[in-house]
């Protein structure tokens, strides 16, 4: 192993800087060059490319994004187009990868390590924890962090006015945001999109506790819930219990998926990007790399797409009884 590059893709996430500084730093000891390459897959076929060196990587490690920014490429889903992109890795002479993204990353770089001679590793960048083969991704515990922030100053407002709020926070797909943030908020109520939901229950639930005289007034939503995001559920709840209740939506968006990534999340990917360049060494390829159980495990592409990582049924039942 001589030259190395490094992609992030997909949507970016909070500690990718940190992931591509250890990708760095461990690939300068070794004596191994490293690129970065700009935009994900299409700076890969563009050739948008920058020898980075140890002090290109300098104070970055608390920085939220990813410095050699993201994007998504259509034509890297073309064969034609991932032959574009090993022409270029060719003629610069790199023989291994590293990409940091989603599932869609990993599907794109199992179907280059397939398709051509180049060893290609995976290390998992999602805000939203979805990706089997790893306990935790690169950015969770950054988002969640912000979440539970964020929903802490709506409390103060939710309490001091007895409104119920339904607080949307991201996961198309997954709920283990949603999980999180209400776990560690103390939420009323959560909405996963894993769950079939029941608005009955969901009302029976807030009749009780103001009966009881019980706070109830923060829930989470994630935003791919099947009965829809914090706007339908209100609209929702208000037909069902009339129009005197007082219910706010709060959306955190984007919030999420900024901000200097925390101690966690920066351990995390310092340890992923070390763990990356160490296995191109040791020769593997068309793998992901993760941590579970504190241990480092490799994981073959098409087992992390294939799998889905759901959260824990004991952490939902657990959240419901604290919340009651
Ligand atoms: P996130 O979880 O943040 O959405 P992701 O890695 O899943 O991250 P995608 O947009 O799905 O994000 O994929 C990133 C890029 O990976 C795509 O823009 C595309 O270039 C490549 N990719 C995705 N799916 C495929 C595929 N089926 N074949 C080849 N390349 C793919």
């Amino acid at each position: 192993m001589k030259r190395i590059a490094v992609l992030s893709s997909g949507g970016d996430a909070p500690g990718m800087n940190a992931a591509i500084r250890a990708v760095v730093r461990t690939a300068i000891y070794h004596n191994i060059k490293v690129y970065g390459i700009n935009k994900g897959y299409e700076g890969l076929i563009k050739g948008d490319v920058k020898q980075l060196s140890k002090s290109d990587v300098a104070n970055i490690i608390h920085k939220g994004g990813t410095i050699l920014k993201t994007a998504r490429s259509e034509n890297f889903k073309t064969k034609q187009g991932r032959k574009e992109a090993f022409a270029f890795m060719e003629a610069f002479e790199i023989d291994g990868l590293v990409v940091i993204g989603g599932d869609g990353t990993y599907t794109g770089a199992m179907k280059l390590s397939e398709e051509h001679p180049i060893k290609v590793v995976g290390l998992p960048g999602t805000i939203d924890n979805d990706i089997f083969g790893t306990d935790y991704t690169i950015g969770f515990d950054t988002a969640i962090n912000t979440a539970v922030e964020a929903v802490d100053k709506i409390r103060d407002t939710a309490d001091s006015h007895s409104r119920l709020f339904f607080i949307e926070v991201m996961g198309r797909h997954s709920g283990y945001i949603a999980l999180y943030t209400g776990i560690g908020s103390g939420s009323s109520y959560i909405f996963l999109p894993e769950q079939e939901n029941s608005l009955e229950e969901f009302t029976e639930l807030l009749e009780k506790s103001n009966r009881r005289n019980k706070l109830f007034n923060l829930v989470i939503v994630a935003e791919g819930n099947t009965s829809g995001g914090a706007q339908e559920l209100s609209k929702l709840v208000k037909e069902k219990l009339g129009e005197d209740i007082d219910i706010r939506n709060a959306v955190i968006g984007h919030l999420q998926r900024g901000g200097s990534p925390t101690a966690a999340d920066r351990i995390l990917s310092s340890r992923l990007g070390y763990h990356a360049v160490n296995a191109l060494i040791e020769g593997q390829s068309n793998v992901a790399i993760g941590i579970v159980d504190k241990k480092v495990v490799y994981t073959p592409f098409a087992e992390a797409i294939n799998n889905k990582k759901l959260p824990d049924e004991n952490m939902i039942t657990m959240a419901q009884i604290l919340a009651l």
